[in-house]
């Protein structure tokens, strides 16, 4: 049986996120990951094959990226 790492919860959901990732000096937004979302905490995990897949797509460059975002930041 599957646990949050961060709050020990045991319920989870799959749902199709958006995550925002570095690439050496750059920021890419990916939209409609497939995620397991804690239901207690919110905490999102990748299953490996998805987080194989986003790391080669990240690797792919922007040239295949689908539009460009504005996006701020903010330091915590
Ligand atoms: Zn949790």
């Amino acid at each position: 049986m599957q646990k949050c790492e961060i709050c020990g919860g045991r319920e989870f959901r799959q749902e199709e996120v958006d995550d925002v990732f570095r690439v050496g000096s750059r920021y890419v937004l990916v939209e409609h990951i497939p995620a397991t979302v804690c239901v207690q905490c919110g905490e999102r995990s990748f299953d490996a094959a998805t987080a194989e897949s986003l790391r080669k797509r990240l690797n792919e460059g922007e040239q295949r990226s689908a539009r460009k975002v504005e996006l701020e930041v903010f330091a915590y």
